[in-house]
């Protein structure tokens, strides 16, 4: 679908199928990960603003939710950037949960988690998806180059206050990069502290979709199991979106996809440019196609571009 804000519903590894809100521009965020499936971050801020106006946000959801469309699972505010440097996000959860019966869950940093004003707005939803991924200032500040404004102690402190003042789910994600954060050290007190913060899940993943920063390398899998581990009970490994579910995609949006790219290597802004789709819904359905071998990244000045792989050329 061509609308601005309202993108997908995309096949989400954590989520199922969801219908996800961008509400504020392309790379503005509070942190510059080097992970980051986007790109840099352009806007690097923790000033809080109506960057996406309310209005726009509510009308577009409105006429997708008048159309017929196949089944949403949940309806995300994430986006292209970090959600809750919107100032009205408060306001636009309330008002989606009066629209809707179709969970409405929030992606973020959590970086702004010590702030009350933010911690009260997000209470209304249904599903809190918060990341953590360094619990000392020198590992968060090589992960996730955050603002400059930040501390990494104030951060879990937020955590710690709203698990404490929400009611509903929150599952905790925890991004490992090879060599940055996956420290036994680091773990050990990340382990230590996630207990303390206490959320309903911790979900392990590690870089496989395209990253902003090449020397952003994942974790193999037996380090993701032994980390696993450490976490305890609560902690999963994310694994691939079940394919099964994918199925109607794979005729749509990921064909239209392959075939671009059979014909021509592309970035993924090229991708969204020509297909019209919202450049978050292109890094998803890229991230499966990578995932399965099918496509395919190359750099070249210092761009990443994706290709077709010689396999899946030789089924095509
Ligand atoms: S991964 Fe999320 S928090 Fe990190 S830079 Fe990208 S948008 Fe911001």
């Amino acid at each position: 679908m061509n609308q601005h804000h309202v993108f997908g519903p995309v096949p989400s590894r954590r989520l199922g199928f969801s219908l996800g809100l961008d509400i504020v521009p392309y790379k503005t965020c509070s942190f510059d990960c080097v992970y980051c499936q986007l790109g840099q971050t352009t806007n690097k801020t923790i000033q809080r603003r109506e960057y996406v106006s309310k209005q726009v946000i509510i009308s577009e959801l409105k006429s997708y939710l008048t159309e017929d469309h196949d089944k949403v699972d949940y309806i995300t505010f994430s986006g292209s950037g970090e959600p809750t440097l919107n100032s009205k996000i408060g306001e636009m959860v309330q008002e989606v949960k009066r629209m809707t019966d179709i969970p409405v869950a929030v992606l973020t940093n959590g970086s702004l988690l010590f702030k009350k004003r933010v911690r009260d707005e997000l209470r209304r939803a249904d599903l809190v998806l918060p990341s953590l991924d360094a619990v000392t200032q020198d590992v968060f500040v090589r992960v996730n180059r955050p603002h400059n404004g930040l501390r990494i102690e104030n951060i879990i402190d937020g955590l710690k206050k709203f698990r404490k003042e929400f009611d509903n789910e929150i599952w905790l994600e925890v991004m490992l990069v090879k060599g940055v954060n996956d420290g036994v050290g680091e773990i050990e007190q990340m382990a230590g502290i996630i207990n303390e913060i206490n959320p309903d899940k911790i979900q392990l993943n590690t870089v496989v979709r395209p990253p902003c920063e090449s020397f952003a390398m994942p974790v193999d899998a037996n380090q993701m199991r032994k980390i696993c581990k450490m976490f305890g009970k609560k902690a999963e490994i994310i694994t691939p979106h079940a394919r099964k579910a994918m199925k109607a995609y794979e005729k749509g949006v990921e064909k239209s996809i392959l075939t671009l790219l059979e014909r021509r290597p592309c970035t993924v802004e090229d991708i969204s440019n020509v297909l019209g789709i919202h450049r978050n819904e292109v890094v998803k359905y890229l991230g499966v196609l990578v995932d399965d071998r099918r496509v395919v990244k190359k750099m070249h000045k210092n761009q990443t571009y994706f290709v077709v792989s010689k396999d899946e050329m030789r089924s095509m």
